[in-house]
């Protein structure tokens, strides 16, 4: 028999997106994962057990989209369809207080399991750990949904998943990123019988992941004692208010709070090279979207919500099955508005920008960038987007992970002494152009001044 490419090349290339897929459903379990010095977490094949039957590179989102996938690109990728739009909260405090935002996605599966509509929820828990690394696993209970409350910015490869599916005895709900999502589709394609395993889907909005040196730096500015095993919530509402700073818990006891700032500024420096080519952060694929609330009026701001978009009827129907209950409080919004706070205009840009860059690099793109509608102008200045990528594509050339995380941090500080540098220059520009205004008004507005002295 002919030997099929395997998923090594996808990795190589850096277009692997972590999804799963191919640890899913290799069937002679020849994949794991390997974190590189750079932060990537990439699937590494083991060649005496491989069968080069071409299953794992056939369901990979990273290079391909499927059948399904393509059938059901929407017209606008960038928003996809929109039945109905909401803001809003769980009814039930604690789920609610433990939330990234609202508490919405786990409202929707801790009421879908208690009314035996699933049998399991797939879901990612932050791992006490040194360092801590996200862990998936089906749920069988609603005590664990309170468990995985919260996003993990990082790379998690969820459809791991279907190693464990065969062992629950009925349909699950999948909670899942973009990119997870495209590697759901791609795998039911080839194995269509496990379609009715899967009752819906939550897909979350995401506009890109930070690799796990990102995780890592965070917990060095932490200074957490490497040999304590340690939690990391990159948002917690609880120890401050919505949206959340970053809080490292260690065994020990101690507690660290960080400001959002932290992680915001390290954004660029820890982003995939994979995610600057998604054009999906709406994840357009879903039954149902939740994300932050941004840009949208009248908001909780203390305490948070959830942003919903309804996309399919089977969404719609488990949806308003969970808000008739009462499980849910919400309130309907206008779409357009959700996509302004989401900044998708910009995202088209973004994207027009970083598939040139990737092209001009001569490297190959996934086969779903020609059927992407962006009407877009390619940006003229193309500067930004080749040196981003460059420095995704840059972060294995350190030697280790805590070589890269000194960069990072002197080049932070290189920046902000910039600033610091360039501020009393502008802070006494403006005082001087109010002080000369002021100076000029006085001078003109007082008869006695002007014509009496001269
Ligand atoms: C990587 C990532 C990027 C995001 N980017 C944006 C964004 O740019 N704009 C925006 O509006 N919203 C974004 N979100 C969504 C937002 O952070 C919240 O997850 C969402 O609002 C749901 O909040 P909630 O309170 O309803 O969920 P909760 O009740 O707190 O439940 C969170 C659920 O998310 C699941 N989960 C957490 N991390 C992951 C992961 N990495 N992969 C798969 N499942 C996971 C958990 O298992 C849990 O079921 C992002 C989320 C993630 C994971």
């Amino acid at each position: 028999m002919k030997k099929k490419k395997n998923i090594s090349s996808v990795a190589a290339e850096r277009l692997c997106n972590t999804c799963g897929s191919c640890y899913g459903i290799c069937p002679t379990q020849a994949i794991d994962y390997q974190e590189t010095s750079g932060g990537y977490y990439l699937p590494v094949v083991d060649e005496k057990a491989c069968t080069h039957c071409g299953l794992c590179f056939d369901v990979c989102p990273g290079v391909h989209f499927g059948d399904t996938l393509i059938s059901q690109m929407p017209v606008d990728p960038f928003t996809g369809v929109v039945l109905d739009a909401f803001v809003g909260k769980a009814t039930d405090k604690k789920v609610f207080d433990n939330s990234q935002s609202g508490g919405i996605v786990t409202a929707l599966l801790s009421h879908s399991l208690e009314t035996g509509r699933i049998k399991g929820a797939v879901i990612v828990s932050m791992e006490s750990g040194s360092p801590p690394r996200p862990i998936v696993r089906i749920a069988r209970s609603v005590s664990e949904l309170y468990v995985a409350q919260k996003s993990k910015y990082c790379p998690v490869p969820l459809l791991g998943f279907f190693r464990e599916l065969k062992e629950i005895d009925g349909p699950v709900a999948v909670v899942c990123t973009p990119c997870q999502l495209h590697g759901l589709h791609n795998v039911l394609d080839k194995m269509p019988k496990l379609q009715n395993k899967i009752a819906f889907t939550v897909g979350l909005v995401c506009d890109r992941v930070l690799t796990y040196a990102a995780l890592d730096y965070l917990l060095s500015k932490a200074r957490s004692d490497k040999s304590v095993p340690s939690i990391l919530h990159f948002r917690d509402k609880a120890v401050s208010s919505y949206p959340g700073d970053v809080h490292v818990l260690s065994k020990n006891g101690r507690s660290v709070i960080m400001p959002a700032a932290t992680r915001m500024r390290i954004k660029d420096y820890f982003t995939p090279a994979r995610c600057r080519i998604c054009f999906d952060k709406m994840n357009v694929f879903s039954d149902i979207t939740v994300g932050d609330p941004h840009g949208l009026d009248g908001i909780d701001q203390r305490h948070g919500e959830s942003m919903v978009l309804v996309r399919t009827e089977k969404g719609r129907k488990i949806f308003n099955y969970t808000k008739d209950k009462k499980v849910i409080d919400v309130r309907t919004i206008a779409y357009e508005q959700v996509f302004q706070g989401q900044g998708i205009d910009k995202k088209r840009q973004q994207w027009a920008g970083y598939v040139l860059a990737w092209k001009k690099q001569g490297r190959e793109l996934p086969n779903y960038c020609d059927m992407v509608e962006n009407h877009t102008p390619i940006p003229a200045e193309m500067k930004k987007y080749l040196q981003d990528l460059k420095s995704s594509f840059n972060q294995d050339n350190f030697l280790s992970r805590d070589e890269l995380i000194i960069y990072v941090e002197a080049s932070l500080k290189k920046k902000q002494l910039i600033k610091t540098l360039l501020f009393p220059a502008r802070f006494s520009k403006r005082v001087i152009s109010k002080l000369s205004f002021l100076i000029s008004n006085y001078w003109n507005s007082s008869p006695s001044s002007t014509h009496g002295k001269r």
